[in-house]
Order: structure tokens, then C-alpha cells, then sequence
């Protein structure tokens, strides 16, 4: 769709990027779906979540960075939110990217900047889960997030994969075989069609497909998506395999669908909130505009109501 290719194709330019960081009134519309700036209103955010019977998944917005120093300061982010969470006890585990520790300039230092998180985390007890981004770097991250699962157990570190990409079947064999722990998406970036499938039809009917893929396996896994046909896909395919349901979660974004966050936790399912912060919230936001156009509507109303 038109709308949404023009609205990924703003998430990536950077002037924009500068431009809507800065500007004041923009703030009170990212709350829509980031959590604040500060770690503090991260950790807020967490709380009301989980007495509301939700996990969560901390998120430090800031990807494609640039310079080795800027990723240094990306690794001391997570170690502080690891530390953060023990010592307030919340319910919650983190989500990287690997661009944001360094994939773009040399995927050594991408490997060695989450290596660092992921160590930290596994010796709290806790969970890094290496978030898929573009089709550009999806081999990279995949051999990355291998070399780090040979090195620590299945709870400490898991991938993401994404229905609308025609290789995820094959990625998410692959990866079983390790085992390996798995979210599944639909996808959130521009891709061309000989590499993501064009039509809604045949990326939904893929994540159907890996969904029971990834319940039959045996292996814990998050089923990411506020789809409510993929959501009683999944409750209909694990009652009629006998699967039970702690063994998997679903996952949802912050500000998405809390109505059906709710529900779910309520009938007893595990349900993860993605928990977005920082101050580099322009093209995460974009992306969420993106894929439900009518929230345009949304920013424009707040941004002009003074
Ligand atoms: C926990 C989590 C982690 C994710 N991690 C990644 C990742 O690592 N890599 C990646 O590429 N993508 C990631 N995504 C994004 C994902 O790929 C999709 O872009 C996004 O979830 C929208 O797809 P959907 O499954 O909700 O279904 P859709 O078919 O897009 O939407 C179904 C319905 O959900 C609601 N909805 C969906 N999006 C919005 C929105 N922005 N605002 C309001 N309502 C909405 C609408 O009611 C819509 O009709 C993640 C998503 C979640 C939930």
C-alpha cells in the first residue's frame, strides 16, 4: 500500500528524524506509543502493566547508530535496565537491535556489544531477545544471534522472525533445530517482492503456518501480533493440539490493543507488553503510523489541539 510504503520510507530520513526529535509538540503524541524518555518512565510504565497481569519487554529506542561510542553507551543503557529490574523487582526482560550496537559499522562489535548484554542478563536470570530488523541484515543477525545461543542457554537469549519475509519457514526450522526461542511478526519494513510476500493474504496465512511450527515444537515461544485472526488462530490450534497455555506467550506492543491485552491476560494466557523508551522515538513511531494509517488522524488532532 501506498500509504504505508511513504510512511516506512519517512521512518528512515534522517533530516526528519532531527527535525521531529526537536519539535516540541510532537512529544505529547509519541506517549501514544512510547513509554517517556527516562528509564524512570520505562520502569512506571512497567508496573501498571504488570498489575495488570502483563510481563513486559523493555525497549531502548535508538537504532542504526552510527559511531562505536554511541553503541558503548547503547551496552551501558541495557546493563542499567538489567540492574534496574532486579532491584525493582518488576516482571520484564529486554529486546536489542543489532544495529543500534553496531551491526552497520562492523558486526563484530555487534556481536560483542550484545555478547556483553546478553552475558549480564543470563547471569541475572533474565532474557535478551534480538529484535529482526530490515532485510538487509537479517543473515547477520541470524549468525549473530547463533554464535551467542552456542555460547549461553535457551532462557537467556532468542530471535525474532517475520511472516512476510518467504524465507522465515525455512529460518524458523533452521532454528529450531538448535533449539532456539522465537517471536514471530508479521514485519514492519519496506521490502521488495521477490524478497517479502507483496499481499496481506499470503503473509498472514505464512504466520499461521510458522505459529504452528513454533507450538509443536515444544520450545517456548512469543506469538507478536495485535491481529485478532492470528491471535484465535493460535487459541484454536493450541486447544485442538493439546498445547497449554504457559506454554507460550503473546506479545503486544505498548498502546496497541490494551483492550485485548486485557482480555487475554485475563483468560489465563501470557501476554508481553513491548515497552518502548528514549528520546530516538521517530522512526519506531513511523513504523506504528504506518501500519494503521488512521492513526495520522490521531497525531494531526493532538498536535494542532494547543
Ligand atoms: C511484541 C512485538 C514485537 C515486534 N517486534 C518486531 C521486530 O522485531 N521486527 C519487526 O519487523 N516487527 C516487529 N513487530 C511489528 C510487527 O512486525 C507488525 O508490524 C505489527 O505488529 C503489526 O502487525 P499485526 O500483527 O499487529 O497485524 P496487522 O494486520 O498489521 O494489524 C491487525 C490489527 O491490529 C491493530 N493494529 C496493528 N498495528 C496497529 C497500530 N500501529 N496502531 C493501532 N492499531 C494497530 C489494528 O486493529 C489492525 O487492524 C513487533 C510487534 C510486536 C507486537
Amino acid at each position: 500500500m501506498v500509504t504505508r510504503s511513504a510512511l516506512i520510507y519517512l521512518s528512515q530520513r534522517e533530516g526528519l528524524k532531527d527535525f521531529a526529535t526537536r519539535f516540541r509538540p510532537f512529544k505529547k503524541v509519541t506517549t501514544r506509543f512510547v513509554a517517556g524518555a527516562s528509564i524512570d518512565e520505562a520502569v512506571e510504565a512497567i508496573i501498571r502493566i504488570n498489575s495488570d497481569g502483563c510481563t513486559a519487554s523493555f525497549d531502548h529506542l535508538n537504532e542504526s547508530v552510527t559511531s562505536p561510542a554511541e553503541t558503548e553507551a547503547e551496552v551501558r543503557e541495557y546493563l542499567q535496565i538489567l540492574s534496574r529490574i532486579d532491584e525493582s523487582g518488576i516482571r520484564s526482560n529486554v529486546s536489542i537491535k543489532l544495529t543500534q550496537f553496531g551491526l552497520e559499522i562492523d558486526p563484530e562489535l555487534a556481536y560483542r556489544n550484545a555478547r556483553t548484554v546478553v552475558e549480564d542478563a543470563a547471569r541475572r536470570g533474565n532474557f535478551v531477545r534480538i529484535d529482526m530488523e530490515g532485510s538487509n541484515v537479517t543473515q547477520k543477525t541470524i549468525d549473530i544471534f547463533k554464535r551467542l545461543r552456542g555460547e549461553f542457554g535457551l532462557n537467556d537469549v532468542g530471535i525474532v522472525l517475520q511472516s512476510y519475509l518467504r524465507r522465515t519457514f525455512d529460518d524458523a526450522q533452521d532454528l529450531l533445530k538448535l533449539p532456539a526461542r522465537i517471536r514471530i511478526c508479521k514485519g514492519a519494513y519496506n521490502e521488495p517482492p521477490d524478497v517479502a510476500f507483496p499481499d496481506k493474504k499470503d503473509v498472514d496465512d505464512n504466520y499461521v503456518r510458522v505459529m504452528k511450527l513454533l507450538l509443536s515444537s515444544g520450545t517456548y515461544h512469543g506469538i507478536a501480533t495485535h491481529d485478532p485472526k492470528m491471535i484465535a488462530a493460535t487459541i484454536k490450534y493450541a486447544r485442538e493440539a493439546g498445547i497449554s497455555k504457559d506454554a507460550f506467550e503473546f506479545q503486544m506492543l505498548f498502546g496497541i490493543r490494551r483492550d485485548l491485552q486485557l482480555r487475554l491476560a485475563r483468560d489465563g494466557y501470557n501476554m508481553r507488553v513491548y515497552v518502548p523508551y528514549g528520546k530516538h522515538w521517530y522512526p519506531y513511531f513511523m513504523r506504528r503510523l504506518a501500519e494503521r494509517p488512521a492513526n495520522i488522524w490521531f497525531v494531526l488532532k493532538n498536535l494542532f489541539k494547543g
